[in-house]
């Protein structure tokens, strides 16, 4: 069995009346890339604050490297990297001031900083912007800042609090897959987001939180087989009536249904030939259509299933 990395027990935090974790455990493994995905206002967050002794909380416990964590065991923080939802960097300092700032506060040996420094600079893809201040950094290059920061002492447990939201696709995936880099050098990722695909393409294991509950975990293939869901069926279609859904309905496999006035849309479960018999009973009625797809889930759909609500994803950004 691998090591356990992070065991959170029974974790509550309120603010005030509000219960911000509810009972949570967590048991993340050496190793791992481990996702906390959920919407905002779930907790990731405060899952990440309360990790770092950085918030108290009003129960359960949290182990590290199997020592409890405290605000002063510095032992322990000197392991973890941290980046935090909020950029965290000086603006008086250069880029490579400021990686060079916060990889001291763990390494004094100038020459092995150095080394360290010139790493992170390389590893994220700031060798051009080196004498840049932080105000001069489009927000991308602020975030692979924000990284290099965290990351230049080579940390056993790097933490990432959603760090590539409002950043453009290039710098989006140079970041994901620096994290796959890291941690196939070794160390263990915690990495939180909205951002369903991401997860999905990243995280070895995946915890879902909803209103500070976990509500599934799992591999992204353990998740999808929990919900009936196996597959959605879109298909572009003007005028279809009642009595045509009603009829696609009663299939087999097909456990809803639903049409907007231009956009079929079933959810099946199991089978394998469910497409054909739905543009059978189209063609039967003679009932023209457009362009058809088919969908696998995805870990939208579970958690739709499990919350009835839909996660917000890039396409629906606010
Ligand atoms: P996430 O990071 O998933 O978006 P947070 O952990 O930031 O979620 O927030 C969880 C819940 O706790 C939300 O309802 C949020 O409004 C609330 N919350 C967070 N920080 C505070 C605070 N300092 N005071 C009061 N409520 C807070
Ligand atoms: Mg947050």
């Amino acid at each position: 069995m691998e090591n356990t990395i992070v065991k959170i027990s029974n974790l509550v935090k309120r603010y005030g009346d509000l219960i911000a974790l509810d009972h949570l455990d967590l048991d993340i493994k050496e190793g791992e890339i481990f996702g906390l995905l959920g919407p905002n206002g779930s907790g990731k967050t405060t899952t990440i604050n309360c990790l770092l002794s950085l918030l108290s909380f009003d129960k359960g416990s949290i182990e590290i490297f199997g020592k409890e964590m405290t605000p002063v065991s510095y032992d322990i923080k000197k392991q973890i990297g941290v980046i935090m939802q909020n950029v965290a960097v000086f603006d008086q300092l250069t880029v490579y001031e400021n990686i060079d700032y916060f990889c001291g506060l763990y390494v004094s040996d100038k020459q092995k900083r150095k080394a360290l420094v010139d790493e992170a600079v390389e590893f994220a893809k700031l060798g051009d912007f080196l004498k840049f201040y932080p105000k001069k950094l489009s927000g991308g290059l602020l975030r692979r800042l924000n990284i290099a920061c965290g990351i230049a002492h080579k940390p056993k447990l790097i933490i990432l609090d959603e760090p590539t939201v409002a950043v453009d696709p290039q710098s989006r995936n140079k970041i994901l897959e620096g994290i796959k880099q890291l941690n196939s050098s070794g160390a263990t990722v915690i990495y939180t987001s909205h951002y369903m695909e991401e997860v999905e393409q990243l995280c070895t294991r995946i915890a879902i939180l909803d209103n500070g509950k976990k509500i599934a975990e799992g591999t992204k293939d353990e998740l999808k087989r929990m919900i009936k869901n196996t597959e959605t069926i879109r298909i572009e279609i003007l005028g279809l009536e009642e009595t045509h859904l009603k009829e696609i309905l009663a299939l087999p496999h097909v456990y809803n249904c639903n049409y907007d006035g231009s956009v079929l849309t079933v959810s099946c479960s199991g089978g394998k030939h469910n497409l054909i018999r739905i543009l059978g009973v189209l063609q039967e009625h003679d009932i023209a259509f457009g362009r058809v797809y088919s969908e696998l889930p995805t870990l939208n759909d579970v958690f739709l299933e499990i919350t009835g609500k839909v996660l917000r994803d890039k396409g629906n950004e606010e």
